[in-house]
């Protein structure tokens, strides 16, 4: 899953990049408002987060053009303004969820996790395909009652397919949702992360769970998983 933060100040900037990327979210990081709606107009965000005070256009104008233009992503805004009026005005301007600075990152990081579901069918962090189980609260996963370990990025890899289990998914929508802007898209890299991915999970497989769609991408089939 792929999160947009815009935030100004270097410094919560990081914090929060390294929080999120601990729970194996991609992340790209706009220091202002333009640069935010420049990013969310090319890529198709899981989650933006939002703070109000930036330098240009402020979270506000940011989130109002945002839907104005259509991109129905959501929006958390994150900011030091605390009162009523500010956090309604927020809600009332596109937001979906609003957190008070200074906040505990175990709360922020349940509102995330929680704002991705709201988006989604699935109301537990339990994800099922097959005899794949995948928790994303702590992030283990198990293959026929067997737990593997994954890499960060395989695991981000093997949750948007679980998320889009029997649909073929391109390199170009994996490349959208769990590589960040530093994504390289000459390179191989998807297909080494699959093959890394596929040899952990069908062990006991006569075929693959993940099969290639030729000239198109691949798929997480469940009746093989
Ligand atoms: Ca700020």
């Amino acid at each position: 899953m792929r999160i947009l933060l815009v935030e100004d100040e270097k410094k919560i900037a990081s914090f929060i990049e390294r929080g999120l990327k601990a729970h194996r979210y991609a992340v790209d990081i706009a220091a202002d408002g333009e640069k935010g709606l420049e990013l969310a107009e090319i890529n198709p965000y899981d989650l933006i987060i939002l703070d109000i005070m930036l330098p240009g256009k402020d979270g506000i104008t940011v989130c109002k053009e945002l839907r104005a233009q259509g991109i129905d992503s959501p929006v958390m805004m994150l900011t030091a303004k605390s009162s009523v009026a500010d956090k309604v005005h927020a809600l009332h301007c596109g937001a979906d969820d609003y957190l008070v600075k200074p906040f505990s990152f175990e709360e922020f990081t349940a509102r995330v996790a929680a704002l991705m579901r709201r988006t989604r069918k699935e109301k537990t962090s339990i994800l099922k395909v097959g005899s794949i189980v995948l928790d994303q609260i702590t992030h283990k996963v198990k293959t026929a009652d067997k737990e593997i370990v994954l890499t960060p990025k395989e695991y981000s890899l093997l949750e948007y397919f679980m998320l889009n289990v029997d649909q073929v998914i391109t390199r170009t929508m994996i490349s959208e949702h769990v590589w960040n802007e530093n994504f390289d898209s000459f390179s191989n890299i998807i297909d080494v992360f699959i093959n890394n991915l596929r040899s952990k999970l069908d062990s006991n497989r006569k075929k693959s769970c993940i099969q290639t769609v030729r000239g198109v991408g691949y798929v997480l089939n469940s009746k093989s998983s």
